[in-house]
């Protein structure tokens, strides 16, 4: 029983031991068991990492290549040993490291054309390092694109302004002599505009070319786009005026050749200004600007020029700017006068209507030449509202001089692009009739063939609308924009004005007096009345008059007249006689030139 008792007594005490032991011999088992799967695992690390990864010893013999190092040596080179793709100062860099007591070094290096990044880790003790390698040629590739691309334009492949300001700057800071030269292709959105966007980027694209091809005379020189069709020379070392000068003839020589550009024949000019450095401005900015006042300058000159600039075009700018805020109060301050010009038809010398032009008297400059501030109210928008003033005022006097009695004529009143293209204009028109009270048919809206050209489609959409007010439209300066010839049987005009150049020439210029018949036998076919602007000298007239033409306005009759000056002819001119088969158009009778009476006042 005591034994029975003691065996009681150790199995109660070695089982919970048993338990205890096996226990820990689990545990033991399923840490050295764990140990080596991780280790297992680490010594696949180099295997699958998609990195290239190379043990090398000191003296550069690689003793491990992962997988990744051989990919990348085969795809740089078929079968190349991997130690061929391992940057050539290896152990250089290693040397260095190991002396210096630093253990990594990081560089990039060239292996044919791919640029390699090489990073070194170095285990002393264990007398290898570990070597870690990366292409990074795609980086590279798209870096130095990207560059390109934030320094260059794409249409033409130039350099551009960010390049250009970056070369100045750097030259200046040299304090190398340099000129800048901006070139600006005239009368380019009009082209843009009527012949589309691809034949202007063409267009861009061939001057880059012959401007290109222009620097290899010009040491150092580059030419560069901004935008649109604003190019830069870049020109260090050429400040003599001289040359200067010499550069800018050679420009326009260079673009005087027609542009072929999709099956077209094209002629341009350039507008060219240029200021230099240190005369003009010592930094980028000035000088820039400086270059574009005297660009500036030649614009306002009519183009196909070249300007350097000097000091004075500054003070232009700044009277220019005067000018062009007394002109957006001019109307209101009561300084626009109208002058009328008589248009005489032929067949009957009979005054059958007057050109309504304005006049502006600056308060202290007196009159302003037309030439000066239509161009500037164009650009600067108060055009609108002269315009709207000549309108007002041509439909009220007009209007007032019927009411008076006297013979009724056409008043006809030039409208400038801009106001042309402005939204309200036919509402503005109506306006100005109701409120004058001016029957529609008396009032005669001219503008011009470039005008027209701008925007064909809207062009055709206002002179319908217009029409459909009663109102008579006229081509003004035809012959002198794009020619509108195919477009004529679209737009319902009543009246081309042969622009003055075509008529100056006339007797000296066979050519043009082919176009002037030309236009005279259109216009009959057409059923429009065709006027000759600018007659001076009754030969023009005898010429005009036995081409069939049937109205002329010019100073063979009179010149544009003050309202006072108007009344007393138009208080001369008998009652129209409308049985007269003159008044019926294209049916025009001949009458000698004696009958014509020059009236000037
Ligand atoms: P335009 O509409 O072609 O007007 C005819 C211009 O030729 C007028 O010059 C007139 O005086 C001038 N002229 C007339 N006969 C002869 C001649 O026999 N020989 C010469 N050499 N010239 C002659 P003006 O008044 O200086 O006007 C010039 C231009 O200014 C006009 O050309 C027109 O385009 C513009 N203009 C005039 N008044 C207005 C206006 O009220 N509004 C707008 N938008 N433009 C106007
Ligand atoms: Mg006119
Ligand atoms: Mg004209």
């Amino acid at each position: 029983m005591h034994d029975v008792l003691t065996w009681v007594v150790v199995v109660a005490l070695a089982l919970p031991l048993t338990a205890v032991v096996a226990l820990t011999a689990r545990r033991l088992l399923r840490r050295t068991l764990g140990e080596a799967r991780v280790r297992r695992r680490l010594a696949l690390f180099p295997e699958r990492n998609p990195q290239p990864v190379l043990s090398v010893s000191f003296d550069g013999r690689v003793r491990y290549a992962n997988p990744a190092a051989h990919r990348l040596a085969n795809g740089l080179c078929a079968h190349a040993e991997v130690a061929k793709v391992l940057p050539p100062d290896l152990v250089d860099h290693i040397g260095a490291l190991l002396n210096g007591g630093r253990a990594e070094d990081r560089w990039e290096y060239l292996h044919q054309s791919n640029v390699l990044q090489c990073s070194v880790h170095c285990m002393e003790d264990l007398g290898v390092c570990h070597v870690y390698l990366k292409d990074l040629t795609a980086q590279h590739i798209a870096e130095s694109l990207l560059d390109h691309h934030s320094l260059h334009d794409l249409l033409t492949g130039l350099p551009n302004q960010r390049a250009f300001n970056e070369r100045l700057a750097g030259t200046l800071a040299d304090g190398t002599p340099t000129a800048v030269l901006l070139l600006h292709l005239d009368r380019f959105r009009p082209l843009m505009e009527t012949l589309g966007h691809a034949t202007g980027e063409s267009l861009l694209g061939a001057v880059a070319k012959r401007l290109t091809g222009l620097m290899a005379s010009l040491p150092g020189g580059a030419v560069h786009r901004f935008e649109g069709a604003l190019f830069a020379v870049f020109c260090p070392h050429l400040t003599a005026a001289a040359r200067l000068d010499d550069l800018a003839a050679q420009v326009k020589a260079l673009m005087r050749p027609a542009f072929h550009i999709d099956g077209r024949e094209l002629y341009f000019t350039f507008s060219m200004g240029a200021s230099r450095a240190p005369e003009d401005g010592d930094d980028a900015a000035t000088l820039l600007r400086r270059a574009d006042t005297a660009l500036q300058h030649v614009k306002r000159e009519g183009g196909d020029g070249f300007q350097r600039y000097f000091p004075a075009l500054d003070a232009q700018a700044v009277a220019r700017l005067e000018l062009e805020h007394a002109l957006t109060h001019a109307a209101a301050r009561g300084e626009l006068t109208l002058r009328y010009q008589p248009q005489m038809r032929i067949s009957d010398n009979r005054m059958v209507g007057v050109e309504a032009l304005v006049r502006w008297r600056h308060p202290t400059r007196g009159e302003v030449p037309l030439t000066e501030f239509i161009p500037l109210a164009e650009s600067s928008g108060a055009i609108i509202a002269i315009g709207e003033w000549v309108l007002r005022t041509a439909c009220e006097r007009a209007q007032a001089w019927q009411a008076a009695g006297l013979p009724s004529i056409t008043v006809a009143v030039n409208l400038s692009p801009r106001h042309f293209r402005s939204p309200n204009l036919v509402q503005e028109v109506q306006a100005c009739l109701a409120q004058s009270g001016l029957a529609p048919r008396w009032l005669e809206i001219e503008i011009t063939e470039s005008a027209a050209m701008h925007d064909i489609e809207l062009a055709t959409a206002t002179l319908d609308r217009l029409k459909a007010l009663g109102v008579q439209l006229a081509l003004d300066d035809f012959g002198t924009g794009h020619s509108a010839l195919a477009w004529l049987r679209r737009f319902p005009v009543d009246k081309l004005k042969l622009d003055q150049s075509f008529v100056r020439t006339l007797q000296s210029d066979p050519a043009n007096a082919a176009i002037v018949r030309a236009v005279i036998t259109l216009g009959r076919e057409l059923g429009l009345v065709v006027l000759a602007e600018g007659v001076e000298e009754a030969g023009q007239l005898a010429r005009l008059r036995a081409m069939h033409c049937d109205q002329v306005q010019g100073y063979l009759f009179s010149r544009p007249l003050t309202e006072p000056q108007l009344l007393e002819l138009l208080a001369g001119l008998p009652p129209e006689d409308t049985s007269h088969p003159a008044e019926k158009r294209g049916e025009l009778h001949e009458h000698p030139t004696a009958r014509v009476h020059p009236l000037r006042p």
